[in-house]
């Protein structure tokens, strides 16, 4: 899949469309979630131009792997939230159901967060 420059994370990146930023560097921007799935919700996106986690992992140089998955700890430390833990997620393509089609890790936190996976079923 190609990147689409148009995509709204792409544009909250370039200041387009406005974000709740919780943390920032040279290699990601992390933000709050606009629809929360628990009550710490925060996504942690790269700064380059990546579909997903396969394209990421794939294209990214040393670098810029290295100053994403800081980052993610980084960001879940200065939310507070290493302590009594917390999920991360990246869903990739279709059977996930990714919808912004940019690169992001979710952050879930602040309350018991139940199963991984819900369970496969006929
Ligand atoms: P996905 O399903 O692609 O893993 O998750 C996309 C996430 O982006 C969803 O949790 C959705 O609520 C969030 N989201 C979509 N549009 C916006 C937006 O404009 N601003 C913010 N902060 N989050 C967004």
């Amino acid at each position: 899949m190609t990147y689409d420059p148009e995509n709204i994370f792409a544009k909250i990146l370039r200041g387009e469309i406005p974000n709740n930023t919780v943390y920032e560097d040279d290699w990601v921007l992390a933000f709050h979630d606009i629809q929360p799935q628990a009550p710490v919700h925060v996504l942690v996106i790269p700064k380059g131009a990546y579909v997903s986690m396969d394209d990421f992992s794939a294209n990214a140089s040393s670098d810029e792997i290295a100053g994403y998955f800081r980052a993610v700890g980084t960001v879940a430390r200065q939310l507070g939230v290493e302590a009594d833990g917390y999920r991360m997620l990246s869903n990739i393509g279709d059977n996930a159901h990714q919808e912004v089609k940019h690169l992001h890790v979710h952050i879930f936190a602040g309350r018991d967060l139940g199963g991984m996976i819900k369970r496969f079923r006929d």
